[in-house]
């Protein structure tokens, strides 16, 4: 298999990319001076070397700790509970939202075989009570993909009882 042939079945694997969008992509590349390809090299191999969950609430980070579980003005008394890391970005978009957050790392789906010991429920636990934690707000996406969170409002007791 020729390297163009390589290239443009990996980006075809990509989200949203079909064929004809992959092929596009790779002779793109090839008409771009080898220095910028090069970098997007470079930021692939950093972002799987580099990227981490954060050790609090499992965001994505380069560092131990998020920024927004650094950040002093954050509200550490509210957790948003989202199912990807990917949910913080659109709800920190809307900017209203001043708590903290915990990610699940799925969707809770008994159907498909996800249950509570496949999601980080258990270190969520954990912050509820260390952290002081007074209100829980489930913003999970239990119907389609992409579609804005709906919201939900827990008491942290009420979650504890839930999952005990
Ligand atoms: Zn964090």
């Amino acid at each position: 298999m020729s390297i163009i042939d390589t290239l443009t079945g990996e980006f075809a694997r990509l989200p949203g990319v079909g064929r004809k969008t992959a092929l596009r992509l790779t002779y793109h590349l090839l008409k771009q001076p080898a220095e910028q390809t090069k970098r997007l090299a470079d930021a692939l191999v950093a972002l799987r070397e580099r990227v981490r969950a954060c050790d609090r609430c499992r965001n994505l980070t380069e560092m131990p700790l998020c920024a927004l579980c650094a950040d002093p003005r954050r509200d550490a008394t509210i957790i948003c509970v989202v199912e990807e890391a990917a949910d913080i970005a659109s709800i920190e978009r809307a900017g209203e939202f001043r708590g903290l957050y915990h990610v699940l790392g799925g969707r809770l789906s008994p159907l498909d075989g996800v249950g509570p010991d496949d999601l980080a429920i258990e270190p969520l636990l954990a912050r509820i009570g260390p952290e002081a934690v007074r209100e829980v707000i489930l913003a999970t996406n239990p119907s389609l993909e992409g579609e804005a969170p709906t919201e939900h409002v827990i008491e942290p007791a009420e979650l504890t009882r839930a999952f005990d």
